[in-house]
């Protein structure tokens, strides 16, 4: 296939019309080649790329990213400047929309959407101005959602939360009916557990003292502590819960040590065993139910406690405002607002089962361009960075290195890549975003021929304390636009299982650990994934009803070794807010976007730091 975003006119034209990335399987997300120049790059300092060819083309911006708050930022830019400024936009995967990917599964003759990555417009109601105008400008109606989630799909199907402990690491497979913890009701509708917590752990396969452990933290509850309330939050914030699970409850049992470093999942990317009782608390893990502080802190304080940390969802702006294809969406909208020709639909609704044609995104013609599989790798001003009026920048298409001229440069990529490709940089500043190590996540979708092992399970969610993949999960039932989520468990549907692969050391810094983590997973081979999640859901489910071989179709692993923000944990780096501060600064005509400059992985954040971003160019 012809590398698609090369820059030589004469091949774009001969782009091969089958290009089309969301329906790709196999290794996606940081998928393999995507990295390769920017690794060369950071870590080996590689700065000779061969001859550069200068191109002619010249922008009135050039972004680095094609993320939400990349395709955000040339958005404002020509709303701000003129829809006749010329911006460029380069990402170095071969699909747009940074974490908010599609995803697509071919199911013999149906065509299944789910997301890769960034899955839900998260408590939309509480974004701000800026972002919220953007989405209505976009087309998405929130009220949607309201009709378009099927709110009784769970209760209909009777599908609840469970847990699944494997024979590896718990001596026996087996499916207890009760999740242990809090992570599951961000799904709107999932069934809650009838087991008791007494009932359940009996039935966990733990030794005798493991389940007496096990019950003594589900009814555990912050009363334990014996701190008195005006000292509680204080307490909370700074004691770990880790120390709390060992010395206030005498837990020592391997088994529910192991459940509450994963009980979190994904809420926050690392595990429950660097968390303060704050933050375990904030993602309601093992023996913590969020709601239970309200009873000791007093209502205002914990309305001001989640305003300030987010995480739960009230009543008002439940967890359903999911797309098909989650949060790519917002990315194809983005763009097709900047390129109409790239596919059919003006609306949210009717984007859905656009089929986008990428041959469009680097037309010579267009006023916004979109190149894929470019790695920046060097962006400095033309000039002493106080007065320029111009930056260049350099990037690696196809191992050939381009360099372009724009006036200004919105950097909307990883922060902790900024100082390697922007040598100019102040010291304090180039610490600053250094200091961003992000964290990985690992988003698995697979497509199956029918759901009826997880319907007679009763199985809407599967936390599994001791697989790579924390979470089994239906995907959220939600059909708009023409899309149908599926409706009988003989029809095709996705299944999501999420990963967050912490360090081996319990308790090591976080950094570390992602660190760790990330080494482990870009080494891991699709066939690594493959047996793994084979033996998940071949020892989850039961070999009457489901047969690897015979009822999975697809799978996509969405691996995001640059994940979520580090936003920072209270017992270990809690400087992270200065730092963000400090490494967001503009820096003569080069500005910084991206959820990372604000340590809050969320879409309205990237919209935010977009428009902070494209302002600061003035
Ligand atoms: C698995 C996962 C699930 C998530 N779920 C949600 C959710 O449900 N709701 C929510 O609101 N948020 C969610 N998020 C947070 C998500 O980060 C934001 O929603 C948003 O998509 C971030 O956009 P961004 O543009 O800031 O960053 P990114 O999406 O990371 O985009 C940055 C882009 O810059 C590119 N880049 C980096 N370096 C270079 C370079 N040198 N040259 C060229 N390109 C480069 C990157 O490869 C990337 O494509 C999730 C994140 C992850 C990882």
């Amino acid at each position: 296939m012809v590398p698609f975003g090369c820059t030589n006119e004469a091949v774009l034209d001969k782009i091969d019309p089958l290009y089309y990335p969301p329906a790709l399987t196999g290794l996606r997300g940081s998928h393999v080649g995507s990295y390769t120049d920017a690794h060369s790059r950071a870590w080996a300092e590689k700065s000779d790329w061969g001859a550069t060819t200068a191109l002619k083309e010249e922008y009135d911006l050039i972004v680095v990213g094609g993320g939400i708050s990349g395709l955000s930022a040339a958005f404002f830019y020509q709303q701000e400047h003129g829809r006749d400024k010329k911006v460029l936009i380069l990402d170095n995967h071969d699909d747009f929309g940074g974490h908010a990917k599609r995803n697509e599964h071919t199911v013999g003759d149906d065509t299944r959407l789910t997301f890769g990555g960034s899955q839900s417009l998260a408590s939309p109601h509480t974004y701000s101005e800026t972002a919220r105008k953007l989405i209505e400008e976009l087309g998405v109606d929130l009220d949607r959602f309201k009709t378009a989630y099927d709110f009784d799909f769970f209760k209909r199907n009777n599908l609840g939360a469970v847990t699944y402990f494997n024979k590896q690491k718990f001596g026996e497979d087996k499916v207890v009916k009760h999740p242990f913890c809090d992570y599951p009701w961000y799904v709107q509708g999932l069934q809650r557990p009838v087991l008791s917590h007494e009932e359940a752990a009996k039935q966990a396969p733990l030794s005798e003292k493991g389940k007496e452990q096990l019950l003594r933290v589900l009814k555990g509850g912050l009363h334990v502590l014996k701190v008195p309330k005006e000292g509680l939050q204080e307490y909370i914030s700074t004691h770990s819960y880790f120390d709390y699970l060992r010395t206030t409850l005498g837990v020592d049992d391997s088994g529910v040590l192991e459940m509450a470093r994963n009980s979190c999942a994904d809420f926050s990317g690392a595990g429950a065993d660097v968390m303060s009782i704050a933050e375990a608390l904030e993602c309601g893990v093992l023996g913590l139910d969020p709601l239970t502080l309200k009873d000791l802190i007093g209502e205002e304080e914990y309305e001001n406690n989640i305003k300030e940390h987010g995480y739960i969802f009230d009543e008002g702006d439940q967890y359903i405002h999911h797309f098909p294809d989650g949060n790519a969406t917002i990315a194809r909208l983005l763009v097709k607002k900047m390129i109409p020709d790239v596919g059919e639909g003006d609306s949210a609704e009717d984007i859905i089962l656009s089929k986008f044609n990428y041959s469009e995104l680097d037309k010579s013609s267009n006023i916004v361009r979109i190149r894929l599989n470019s790695t920046v790798v060097n962006v400095v001003h033309g000039g002493d960075s106080n007065s320029a009026s111009d930056v260049f920048v350099s990037y690696i298409n196809d191992n050939r290195s381009y360099r372009i001229k724009g006036r200004g440069v919105v950097m909307a990529c990883y922060n902790m890549m900024i100082p390697h490709i922007v040598p100019d940089l102040p010291n304090e500043q180039a610490a600053a975003l250094r200091r961003n190590v992000k964290i990985p996540l690992q988003y698995t979708s697979v497509g199956l021929k029918n759901w009826r092992a997880m319907k007679e399970m009763g199985m809407g969610m599967a936390m599994s304390p001791g697989n790579m993949h924390k979470v089994v999960m239906m995907d959220f039932p939600v059909s708009m636009g023409g899309y149908n989520f599926t409706k009988t468990p003989d029809d095709p549907c996705v299944i999501q299982m999420i990963g967050c692969p912490f360090g081996e050391t319990v308790g090591a810094p976080p950094v570390e650990q992602f660190r760790e983590a990330r080494h482990k997973m870009l080494g891991l081979k699709f066939k690594d994934y493959e047996k793994e999640i084979r033996e998940h859901l071949s020892g989850m489910l039961p070999s009457e009803l489901f047969q690897f071989d015979r009822d999975v179709e697809s799978i996509t692993v969405n691996r995001w070794a640059h994940g979520y923000a580090h936003s920072g944990h209270a017992l270990y780096d809690p400087d992270m807010p200065e730092m963000a501060r400090k490494g967001r600064q503009p820096f003569g005509r080069i500005t910084i976007a991206n959820v990372d400059s604000a340590l809050s992985s969320y879409v309205n954040v990237a919209i935010d730091q977009a428009w902070r971003a494209v302002k600061e160019l003035g």
